[in-house]
């Protein structure tokens, strides 16, 4: 478990280099809701916390495993700590994410069809070859670093009473959930996830880890397992979020053209699914809200398509086209 003191370091760490991006008020109609923008981060996207509270505290080269965000943060952290880092990833990542992490100067390893199956490869490097393992939520590190958000959020506007958390790994959602309720007890904290193969859902309803079908999805930023052997995030988003929801691909197209045509923000899929649950009447919403938008690294092409109406074709399945507003 992560304690106060780990929060106020990873803060100090992060001084200057990732801090204190602008919490702002949404434009959207439906709730009294703030947009904690993540998006405004160097690598556009919160991971860049976690990976450089990890990667400064690593003694040496360092590996991860990354559906992208993570890996970019990774990078960029390694190049700025002058040390190397190899990324794993599965072949199911965007080739605009694998390219940006090319450019940070990390080396890029393609593995397998599933983040597990990456992961596997990082761990083999730690194991082989000595690196230091970072993973993208399962490591206090990096949970105290994406924590700071939490803590940030509440220093600034005391007043929110629920925070909307984006959800994958859990590692933002037990950071946030953990600063937020130290800084707050009765504030509400929800994990958001897609319908579609959120593993920490469905190992939280299970009451352990549990493997799920991983998909294509505009929320490609939370797809992948958490991992069967799960030392952290798991436990810590089980005793420390109020609840979790789920939004359908059609929610989460609907918000990315809401973010884009009332705030002017684009945000990834995986950004706007506290948007989609708010604007599916998904959750409750008396007082302030307050969400992440966690990442701006969406394929522009896909993107393209969703602010202007048309259908995407994920995988097997289709989201049907429709115009914003309509
Ligand atoms: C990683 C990521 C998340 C989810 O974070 P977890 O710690 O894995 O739950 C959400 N949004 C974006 C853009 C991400 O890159």
């Amino acid at each position: 478990m992560l304690v106060e003191a780990d929060v106020e370091r990873a803060a100090e760490v992060l001084r200057g280099r990732a801090d204190r991006t602008p919490l702002v008020p949404s434009l959207y109609a439906g709730a009294d809701l703030w947009l904690k923008l993540e998006i405004c981060q160097p690598i556009g996207a919160f991971k860049l916390r976690g990976a450089l509270n990890a990667v400064a505290a690593a003694a040496g080269d360092v590996v991860c495993c990354s559906t992208g965000n993570h890996g970019r943060g990774v990078a960029w952290a390694a190049r700025e700590a002058g040390k190397r880092a190899v990324i794993c990833m599965s072949e199911l990542v965007p080739e605009a994410k694998v390219a940006g992490i090319r450019a940070l100067g990390a080396e890029v390893r393609i593995k397998g069809r599933s983040q597990d199956e990456a992961q596997a490869e990082a761990d083999r490097l730690t194991r082989e070859e000595g690196l230091t393992g970072i993973s993208p939520f399962d490591d206090s590190l990096v949970i105290a670093g994406q924590a700071t958000i939490g803590a940030e959020i509440m220093a600034e506007r005391p007043g929110i009473e629920t925070l909307l958390v984006p959800l994958s790994g859990g590692g933002l959602a037990a950071g946030v959930a953990f600063a937020a309720k130290r800084a707050k007890p009765s504030v509400r904290v929800v994990g958001v996830s897609m319908d579609r193969g959120a593993a920490m859902h469905e190992s939280l309803l299970a009451g352990a880890p549990v493997q799920v079908e991983e998909v294509a999805s505009l929320a490609d930023s939370l797809g992948g397992g958490i991992g069967m052997e799960n030392r952290m995030s798991f436990a810590m988003c089980r005793d420390l979020l109020d609840d979790t929801v789920l939004v359908t691909e059609e929610e989460i197209y609907r918000a990315m053209q809401e973010t884009y045509y009332t705030d002017r923000l684009v945000a990834e899929g995986g950004s706007v699914v506290g948007l989609a649950a708010l604007m599916a009447g998904k959750v409750r919403c008396d007082g302030p809200v307050a969400t992440i938008l966690t990442g701006r690294n969406v394929d522009m092409t896909q993107f393209t398509r969703v602010v202007t109406g048309q259908d995407v074709t994920l995988g097997e399945m289709t989201v049907k086209g429709v115009p914003h507003g309509a």
